[in-house]
């Protein structure tokens, strides 16, 4: 921690290229805030295993790491495909999609859900592998969805199934979804995302779930549909959190779009002081290659400028050759473009909230930054609330957290700007202060003679009571 700390936060999918220990341990030295696993893949025991791993990683690493856990959610797929799993769909030929169990190839594919056929007609466009291969129905019969290859290309077990322009009647949370949650839980999860949110009810079911569960486990909407995009007030209300999620979305969605939602709901999330995970394809070409590309630099970049607390990503440390050159170019992007943020001006735009008394305390506490040149914050918290607010309000100096709980201090890693560890609040005011200040120089925030914020809830202990800010200098 220091002057030369990062702020941005980097989010790193685990799969195959990842899940070995030495390379989570490196990924995580490299500045990997935030371990996804994609429960779209693969089952709870695997993932119960890779979360496991991962905490040790971060043991050995000494840092703590969040873990995500991405419930699928109501995404179409197509089936198992026989032989080496990878069917390939040659432009001009016929392909069948089918609510029958079979065996895919490339004459037909399997979807498992029963009511497909219902769903399209004659015309609709589908697309499968992200968007490269599009399929336009030319007849439906029975189970049976006759279509036209016009792009061509593979396509492997398991992949999403896009209908942009079809509403799928799917319920926005399947209990095998649930399922999801219960083993997240049981793994000690510290963030869940939910996919293909369409409006603020979708998230209710798993709220709902965690509540049952006595869980507190904050949930992060993924923007991916176009009625999530027009929906962007009440879902970012309702959620503790957003991704967007650019793959989907940018096949759900005309590709062109994808940058102005991204920018629109950066910042609707950005006031509302919830964090934003931007993601998909940020290095893909690092999948193969040891350089990203200069556009890709630019687009982490552009992220950051928009205001993303963390940058993701997916394949590239799923499956890509490089998972760790790929973090270290991520940390590297994203610490020379904090060089240049427009740091006061978010703290104006994103503003105090009315009659708020931890926005107001947050508000203070980023203006000393500026007014005052302090040199950090240091911010006991209970429940994370009064440090999310310091990090939306963007201060250009580090944020220490420090918590009593575990849970918490993880949660704080997806935070922009904020560095959180375990610490015992002692519970006498000036105690507190000094101890603070300790923490401080400690972590390599501020030297003696230095001037801190100090905010914290008093009487010292008691959750969710932010009421003081002081500036102090450092004895
Ligand atoms: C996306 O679509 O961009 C995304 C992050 O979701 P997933 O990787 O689960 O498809």
């Amino acid at each position: 921690m220091g002057p030369g700390m990062r702020s941005t936060k980097i989010v790193a999918t685990i799969g195959p290229a990842s899940r070995d220990p030495e390379v989570l341990e490196q990924m995580i030295k490299a500045g990997m805030d935030m371990a996804r696993l994609n429960f779209a893949h693969g089952d709870p025991a695997e993932h119960a295993e890779t979360a496991r791993l991962i905490r040790a990683a971060a043991e050995r690493a000494g840092r703590e790491v969040a873990i995500l856990g991405d419930i699928p959610g109501p995404k179409l797929r197509i089936g198992p495909v026989g032989g080496d799993g990878v069917a390939e769909l040659g432009r001009g030929t016929n392909v069948v999609l089918t609510s029958d169990s079979v065996d895919g190839s490339s004459a037909r594919l399997p979807v498992a859900w029963r009511g497909f056929a219902e769903l399209v007609d004659e015309g609709d466009v589908l697309y499968l592998a992200d968007g490269a291969v599009r399929l336009r129905v030319s007849e439906v019969t029975g189970p049976d969805v006759v279509t036209h290859v016009e792009v061509g290309g593979s396509v492997a077990s398991r992949q999403g199934l896009n209908l942009p322009n079809v509403t799928v009647s799917l319920p926005a949370v399947s209990d095998e979804d649930i399922a999801l949650v219960d083993a997240g839980i049981d793994m000690g999860l510290d963030y869940f995302a939910l996919s293909f949110v369409r409006r603020r009810e979708d998230l209710e079911p798993v709220h709902e779930h965690l509540r049952s569960r006595g869980s507190d486990i904050p949930l992060i909407a993924k923007v991916e549909k176009p009625q999530a995009a027009a929906n962007g007030e009440e879902i970012v209300d309702a959620a503790d959190g957003i991704m967007i999620a650019r793959g989907d979305l940018g096949i759900e969605l005309p590709i062109e779009e994808v940058p102005l939602v991204q920018k629109r709901l950066l910042a609707l999330a950005g006031r509302a002081a919830k964090p934003t995970i931007t993601a998909t394809q940020m290095l893909e070409s690092m999948v193969h290659s040891t350089r990203p590309t200069r556009a890709e630099v630019a687009d982490v970049a552009n992220a950051i400028f928009d205001g993303t607390d963390a940058v993701m990503l997916s394949q590239e440390t799923a499956v890509g050759r490089h998972p760790v050159l790929a973090v270290s170019m991520m940390a590297s992007i994203a610490t020379a473009t904090e060089r240049e943020l427009p740091y006061g001006r978010w703290l104006a735009e994103r503003g105090p909230q009315a009659n708020n008394q931890y926005h107001a305390i947050a508000f203070g506490a980023v203006g000393g930054v500026y007014q005052l040149g302090l040199k950090g914050i240091v911010a006991p918290t209970n429940t994370g609330t009064t440090v999310r607010l310091i990090s939306a309000y963007r201060p250009r100096a580090p944020v220490l957290a420090l918590s009593p709980s575990r849970d918490v201090v993880r949660r704080c890693q997806l935070l922009w700007g904020v560095t959180a560890v375990l610490h015992e609040e002692p519970m006498e005011t000036l105690d507190l202060i000094e101890a603070c200040a300790r923490a401080a120089v400690h972590h390599g925030l501020a030297s003696v003679g230095d001037r801190i914020g100090i905010t914290a809830g008093l009487p010292a202990g008691r959750s969710g009571g932010t009421n003081l800010f002081k500036v102090h200098t450092v004895e």
